[in-house]
């Protein structure tokens, strides 16, 4: 049997952590048994669908990587389909027709809260109807099981028993004939081969009735897993007043998508105390059945290491592909300076995130807007200015612009006016960087290249010249 699964996000808003974990479970489930990986968007809800959550949906599984063999698929497509299963369940009596009223519902639904039963439908129509009601557009219920349970041997749950007489006649279709939420999933789990479904276990009273409807329609039921929701450090539901909840939220914020994987991946589920897990060993060792069916907490300081983690020790030439993104984002064209692979290794040292290393790399590509005024009142004093003229005259001399030529030249200054090398390497960061942090300063040098640094130090030379006496 070839694996085939899927995810069904209902475009109503942005990638969440939480649908790109399920998202990430069903993709690795699929890749680890040579599977297929279907994506499917559930965007019946006319209303609460837009485009621009799609493209966010679509924009987020591919920063993440996970890349879908089919789809996506878009069930506002299906409607045909949807009727021809309708028309099918009608004739072969697993569905019918109902006619009660919204009023004799709520009569009714009030009479079974004061009895403190729970409220369901009372099957009036389930065995036809005599005399249809003029003008009355019916909906169609699925005619459940009376009598049995209906038992899932969930992969992360367990075995979970339902009672078929707790799960009432669920409306299919409604009166104007549009097909109803669980009613599509179980029509597409069943066209799309759906041999396992890992969803969020908000879902898991749905499943007994999708389960009933497609053992209705002569379909195996898949194999469930019913992934726990994620909460925030406080214990409540993850959302946005935790932070930054939207998979595209985490790009912008600087993170690398390994990171963010590895993190979801590990929300959870363990394998001894391994924390750090490239994707290949994720497809190989992740067990979907050891994911812990209690809740976990999204723990942010967590994914702050992981992608520290991954910025210090991932290959230069992929963390700068990301980084030229953060660059772009500021205004910053990656072809105007030195070449980023260098950039990504001189910084990554001391940057949490892209965003950090790009607004740290700027000065590279651009000239600084100025300095920051702190660092200019410690160390852009006249005093220096001799000391940096002749800093730049020697560099203008340099036969090689590398990193050991220039700290020569730096050291030679310091040694000739009895400076120690801070006192001049900080007053040269600034006058180069506009700040006084910056990678070992032989290197900044080196990566912004001769020309910019002899600008700007005539710059700083300007500048000196143009403070007032002390
Ligand atoms: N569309 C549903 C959601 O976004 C998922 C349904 C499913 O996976 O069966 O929550």
């Amino acid at each position: 049997m070839t694996i085939r699964t899927r995810f069904a996000p209902s475009p109503t808003g942005y990638l969440h952590v939480g649908g790109a974990r399920t998202a990430l479970f069903s993709w690795l489930y699929a890749r680890k048994h040579g599977g297929t990986f279907v994506l499917r968007i559930e965007d019946t809800d006319l209303e609460r669908s837009t485009a621009e959550s799609v493209d966010a949906i679509l924009q987020g599984m591919t920063w993440l990587g996970l890349e879908y063999d089919e789809g996506p698929f878009f069930q506002s497509h299906r409607f045909p389909r949807y009727q021809e299963v309708i028309e099918q369940m009608l004739a072969a009596g697993t569905a019918y027709h109902c006619y009660c009223s919204k009023e004799r519902l709520e009569q009714l639904r009030a009479e079974q809260m004061a009895g403190k039963q729970k409220p369901r439908y009372d099957g009036k129509c389930r065995h036809g109807v005599a005399q249809p009601p003029a003008g009355v557009p019916p909906v169609v219920r699925f005619k459940n099981p009376e009598d049995g349970a209906t038992v899932v041997e969930d992969l992360v749950r367990g075995r979970v028993a339902f009672q078929n007489r707790e799960l009432d006649d669920l409306i299919i279709a409604r009166s104007d004939g549009t097909p109803t939420y669980n009613f599509t999933v179980v029509v597409d789990d069943m066209d799309m081969r759906i041999t396992h479904v890992i969803r969020g276990d908000d879902h898991l009273n749905n499943t007994p009735r999708q389960m009933n409807m497609l053992k209705a329609l002569g379909f195996p039921p898949p194999i469930y897993a019913h992934v726990p929701m994620i909460l925030g450090p406080d214990g409540a539901r993850l959302s946005k007043r935790h932070g930054a909840v939207s998979v595209m939220q985490y790009r912008e914020d600087g993170f690398l998508p390994e990171a963010l994987l590895n993190y979801l991946a590990r929300l959870g589920w363990s394998y001894g105390d391994q924390e750090i897990f490239t994707l290949d060993e994720l497809i190989k060792l992740f067990d979907v059945t050891a994911v812990h069916s209690s809740a976990a907490s999204f723990d942010p300081q967590k994914l702050q290491w992981l992608n520290q983690h991954y910025l210090k020790t991932g290959d230069p030439a992929h963390v700068a592909h990301h980084l030229s993104w953060h660059l772009g984002r500021l205004g910053v064209d990656p072809a105007s300076g030195p070449a980023l692979p260098e950039v990504v290794v001189a910084q990554r040292e001391r940057a949490k995130t892209l965003a950090e290393m790009a607004q740290n790399s700027a000065f590279f590509y651009r000239e600084p807007a100025g300095y920051d005024p702190k660092d200019a009142a410690a160390h852009l004093r006249p005093e220096i200015a001799g000391p940096l003229e002749e800093l730049r005259a020697r560099f203008a001399a340099l036969s090689e612009w590398t990193a050991p030529a220039l700290h020569a030249a730096i050291d030679a200054v310091a040694t000739a006016h009895g400076l120690k090398l801070g006192k001049l390497a900080q007053p040269l960061r600034v006058a180069v960087t506009g700040r006084a942090l910056s990678p070992p300063i032989d290197i900044t040098l080196a990566l912004t290249g001769r020309e910019r640094v002899l600008q700007r130090l005539d710059a700083a030379l300007v500048y000196l010249k143009n403070l007032a006496p002390a």
